[in-house]
């Protein structure tokens, strides 16, 4: 069996070499996230692009076993922003050169969300005289929904698959049609039939989730060819079903630290992608964010929705920065990406390299 120093200068890593990375002790760690460093620096460079994220609505017709906003959970309070809030969150991320944003909330699928996503889209780009990038992660959508939304101009997707191995995510859902893996899935790949840049991911530190799990979640990734990625720690609600499962759960620590592997392992299978430095990385660590930016991740997603729903948004507890606004954000982002050496992207919509290189060769 070979090394892990060996395996660390692999062209290609098997599901055997992902394993022994993933299980790397903090000492050895060092040498995956200098290895991790060294290409993130090579492919994508040191810079780091905002995207804006707003979340947009807490309703959602779903009941995800472990999001605290699911559908049965009656002790929240739900609410849905107006346009003028979403479009003034818009114009605040234009006016501070943030290039893009991402529109995030639960999932609806009715006419009326469907209409009202698209003509949102079409004010995002004419408040921005076409400059803002949009992302949307608004859940589930048929083909000709996805369609629509493209051709009122947003170009990226982020969808994760939560959970790859299909028993594993029978577990975490309710078993019916609208948790079902396979239409996820298929979702996934009408993003890409679309031609959007699409994004998955997953939690990692599950109920039930093991090592070898993860390593499938990173095969999926690059099986799927995916262009971007937001992967985090699972964190409990207590207000959720999985919650149960507490005592069975790794240390946050220890949760925090296998992301820190997965994201430079996800750097080391696919070069050239984006990956999002995610919030739930700094709900364990104040410095979670950018110190997966110094080796791996290049993209950021400050919060700039409204600080008063905020705290209806609560997918896990002790999720960070419910009370600011976002200027309070965006301040203390600033000087710590400093202390990481990432220079800020502004202006720069940062696409995902991936998607173009992935074209270049389909279209060849
Ligand atoms: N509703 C859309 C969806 O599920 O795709 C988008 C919004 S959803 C709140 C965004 C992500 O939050 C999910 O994809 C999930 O991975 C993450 N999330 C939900 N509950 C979480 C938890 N307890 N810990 C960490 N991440 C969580
Ligand atoms: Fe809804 Fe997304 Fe939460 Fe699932 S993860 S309950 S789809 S908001």
């Amino acid at each position: 069996m070979d090394s892990y120093l060996q395996i660390l200068e692999k062209d290609f890593l098997n599901r055997n070499d992902i394993i022994t990375l993933l299980s790397l002790n903090k000492e050895q760690a060092k040498n995956l996230f200098k290895k991790s460093e060294e290409i993130k620096l090579k492919y994508v460079g040191n810079k780091v692009y905002y995207r804006g994220l707003i979340e947009m609505s807490n309703i959602c017709r779903k009941d995800c076993y472990y999001c605290g906003i699911r559908r049965s959970n009656k002790k929240v309070s739900r609410y849905e922003l107006e346009d003028k809030q979403i479009l003034d969150a818009c114009e605040y991320c234009y006016k501070n050169d943030f290039g893009s944003i991402v529109l995030q909330g639960g999932e609806r699928n009715d006419k009326i969300f469907v209409d009202r996503i698209s003509n949102l889209l079409k004010e995002i780009k004419k408040l921005s005289n076409n400059e803002l990038g949009v992302t949307l992660s608004l859940g589930e959508q048929t083909l000709e929904t996805f369609k629509k939304w493209k051709e009122a101009g947003v170009h990226r997707y982020l969808l994760r698959i939560e959970e790859s191995n299909r028993d594993l995510y029978k577990k975490l859902h309710p078993d019916n049609q609208i948790h079902s893996f396979d239409e996820r899935l298929e979702s996934l790949y009408y993003l890409k039939e679309t031609g959007y840049q699409v994004g998955s991911g997953f939690m990692i530190g599950l109920p039930f989730q093991t090592v070898e799990n993860l390593a499938d979640d990173l095969i999926f990734l690059q099986n799927f060819d995916i262009d971007m990625v937001g992967m985090g720690p699972y964190i409990e609600h207590k207000d959720t079903p999985l919650y149960k499962y507490k005592a069975q759960l790794w240390s946050l620590e220890e949760r925090l630290f296998m992301s820190f592997k997965m994201y430079a392992v996800l750097r080391i299978m696919m070069k050239d992608i984006n990956i999002a430095a995610t919030t739930a990385l700094q709900t364990i660590d104040p410095m979670g964010r950018e110190r997966v930016i110094r080796f791996a991740a290049n993209v950021l997603m400050p919060n700039v929705t409204p600080a008063v729903v905020r705290k209806n948004y609560q997918l896990y507890e002790n999720k960070p920065c419910t009370d600011e606004g976002a200027d309070d954000c965006l301040d203390c982002l600033k000087s710590r990406l400093k202390l990481v050496n990432a220079e800020i992207g502004l202006n720069e919509w940062g696409d995902s390299k991936h998607y173009y290189n992935r074209n270049k060769t389909e279209d060849n």
